[in-house]
């Protein structure tokens, strides 16, 4: 029969890296509890009106990387490929800006986009981020921006860059985005076909175009930075100085438009020098439209997703503490039940505890003992049954001492 291999694009987290895996999360919600979010866990799969109508219809994660399907009841369904939406439109639906203050949540979990497959982008990756409702001063901006960088300083990830722009409201993009109707059609012939297509549909996805020769001719394009209203250059101007105060070293880049439709003034990008191609380890900014967008108040938000797969290649040389296993070896069959009991109070007490239910002989134990990488094995012979004591011996260094089980508990307290 043929070997069934996971779909291209997902793979399997196992032990070790798994152990990674768990510090990061671990991280992440001791991290952001720090500063009130709160974690919302939302459905991995939505209607998908809910992403055409959230991030935009235009934009490459609508149009080319969806997975939809149809339900049996012929519902059109689709796995996130984000969690903006998911989590706007759960705070919409349980009223959440009622119940909850102040509104910071944060979230982790796989996301779903029909990218193509290389070291650090997956079809099924994963991603941690947060997101600020009805707040719209810039110093929010600036700490949610702080504490992103902050975060991935914590983990001790170095060379990271972080970029910041404001892609402006719906006050002055309209009159900009027609300036750059303009300026792109008049250079049209050095754009790709698809660019050509945005010129009408949404020329600001232009700028995220890969391909070099778009890349060139954009750079020759009217900047939105020069055609932001009042409002949003004030906005902007404090965030600057908001970062400045919490130490945040920053570049300003005035081509950074993000991917996603939904943003409105402040716009970022945290970038590694460690990561090759795929070198985004996040980005997020404002987006005060999408709530009423989806049906909700007309609220400010902001928040930013981070791919937790591209963090966990910056953790490679991170060393964790290794468990100290107990095992717990029985010299005859007989005292298995006293081994079972044993190792059910030592589990209690917090020991990870591995015993071998077919232990055959002590030699066969401390075989498997070393296998496990115990740090240390507890040992019950005849002499210790009769005794009501117990024999720990330490794998590192094989010395053995005897104790009696009522000093068990005080040679735990030292050694775990
Ligand atoms: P986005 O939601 O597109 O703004 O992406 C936010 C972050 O998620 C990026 O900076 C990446 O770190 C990560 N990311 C996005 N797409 C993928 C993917 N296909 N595979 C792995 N990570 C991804």
């Amino acid at each position: 029969m043929n070997e069934i291999k996971a779909p291209k694009g997902t793979r399997d987290i196992f032990s070790p890296e798994i152990q990674k895996w768990q510090f990061l999360e671990n991280s992440i919600h001791a991290y952001y509890q720090k500063f009130l979010y709160r974690e919302i866990r939302t459905p991995i799969f939505e209607h998908s009106e809910l992403f055409s109508r959230g991030i935009g219809s235009e934009t490459d994660v609508v149009q080319k990387e969806m997975y939809t399907f149809s339900d049996k009841a012929g519902r059109s369904l689709t796995l996130r490929p984000e969690n903006t939406a998911s989590v706007v439109r759960a705070v919409i639906e349980n009223n959440l800006f009622e119940s909850v203050t102040p509104l910071r949540f944060y979230y982790l979990g796989p996301m779903f986009r029909y990218d193509k497959p290389q070291k650090g982008r997956y079809r099924q990756f994963q991603q941690f981020g947060i997101e600020v409702f009805a707040d719209e001063s810039p110093q929010v901006d600036a700490e949610v921006i702080f504490s992103a960088v902050d975060f991935l300083k914590n983990l001790k990830i170095a060379d990271i860059k972080l970029e910041i722009n404001s892609v402006g409201c719906p006050q002055c993009r309209p009159g900009y985005l027609e300036i750059l109707r303009k300026a792109a059609r008049a250079e049209q012939s050095g754009l790709c076909a698809d660019c050509q297509r945005k010129i009408s549909a949404n020329p600001l996805r232009i700028f995220d175009c890969k391909l070099p020769e778009c890349a060139e001719t954009a750079k020759r394009f009217p900047l939105l930075g020069n055609h932001l209203c009042s409002e949003c250059r004030d906005h902007f101007k404090i965030v600057r100085e908001a970062l400045s105060w919490m130490n945040v070293p920053f570049l300003l880049n005035p081509r950074l438009v993000r991917g996603l439709d939904y943003y409105t003034k402040t716009a970022f990008e945290v970038t590694s020098g460690q990561l090759g191609a795929q070198n985004a380890l996040l980005g997020g900014g404002r987006y005060n439209n999408l709530i009423k967008e989806l049906g909700g108040p007309d609220m400010a938000a902001i928040g930013f997703a981070a791919g937790m797969e591209r963090i966990i290649l910056h953790l490679r040389h991170l060393t964790l503490p290794r468990p100290k296993i107990m095992f717990v070896a029985y010299q005859d069959p007989k005292w298995l039940p006293n081994a079972i009991q044993l190792a059910q109070v030592l589990r209690a007490h917090g020991c990870p505890v591995y015993l071998d239910y077919q232990g055959k002989n002590l030699k066969k134990q401390f075989k498997k003992a070393d296998k496990v990488a115990a740090a240390f094995t507890m040992v019950l012979a005849e002499d210790e049954i009769k005794s009501e004591a117990v024999s720990i011996k330490d794998m590192a260094s094989q010395d053995q001492i005897k104790i009696s089980l009522k000093d068990l508990n005080s040679w735990l307290k030292k050694n775990y």
